[in-house]
């Protein structure tokens, strides 16, 4: 059985008191309507990892998550955060390689192949994503370009290593654009993936992978993208902000 996860993804958002407010709100209705065998996840800013981790202390299916961590463990990297520095902080889980962090911070491929290794050897959890633009969906090889972004950043990685790796499916044309992929759309490109990592790592491992979909995902469109047999949970972005939207989420098995 696959874990299933939702996981919000806040971005740059929310004052520390609105932060303190959502959190406790998604915490109470984790609490009281989220299924054990669902993991929660909020990726809040880095400022309010430790605060939203003590607010959400002692539930057992909920987490946080950085937005992403350096691949160095220090060092004179001026507004920077390592993944031992996370690690020691109590968190558990990193958003690697947002479509964001790799059109406005440039990262690239290889670099986030970096930054895996130092999550994996902090022990966080990778919440590694992938998507394609508008530009490549049109063209001929769109899977193919998602599944080179799998084999750049993570088939470096032992068996044992990959195991431990989220994946989230973001294609870039449908994040913030209320343009959701069709659960058709998704369910070709999560089984393409996972036959990808299935070639590489064996079936078994390839069925043990989380393969979550992100992009205009939200309270109406969430169950029927959930039915997908290869989608196993959601990134969200905009819907996170708001408590009920994201719980509804979190509920739509
Ligand atoms: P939206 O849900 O706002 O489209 O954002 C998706 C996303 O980027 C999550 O990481």
């Amino acid at each position: 059985m696959r874990k299933k996860i939702v996981a919000g993804n806040w971005k740059m958002n929310k004052t520390a008191q609105e932060a303190f407010v959502l959190a406790t709100e998604v915490a109470e209705l984790v609490k009281s309507s989220v299924s054990a065998d669902v993991q929660v996840i909020m990726s809040t800013p880095a400022l309010y990892l430790t605060g939203v981790n003590q607010v959400i202390e002692g539930i057992p299916n909920l987490a946080v998550a950085a937005q992403n961590c350096h691949e160095k463990a220090s060092g004179a990297y001026t507004g920077e955060i390592s993944a031992p520095m996370l690690a020691s902080a109590g968190v558990q889980y990193v958003i690697l390689g947002h479509s964001e962090r790799r059109q406005y911070f440039a990262e690239t491929n290889e670099q986030l192949a970096a930054k895996t290794d130092a999550a994996l050897a902090n022990g966080l959890t990778p919440l590694f994503c992938c998507g394609e633009s508008l530009e490549t969906r049109e063209g001929a090889d769109f899977l193919g370009h998602v599944a080179q972004q799998l084999t750049e950043s993570l088939f470096h990685l032992s068996a044992e290593e990959f195991s431990k790796v989220v994946i989230a499916y973001e294609p870039i044309w449908a994040i913030g654009t209320g343009l959701t992929a069709s659960s058709d759309q998704a369910q070709e490109m999560h089984a393409f993936l996972r036959a990808h990592i299935a070639k590489k790592y064996g079936q078994s491992v390839a069925d043990s992978i989380s393969i979550l979909y992100g992009g205009s995902c939200n309270a109406k469109n969430a169950k029927e993208l959930f039915a997908c047999p290869d989608v196993d949970g959601g990134l969200i972005g905009g819907a996170s902000l708001v408590a009920a939207d994201f719980i509804t989420i979190a509920t739509s098995y």
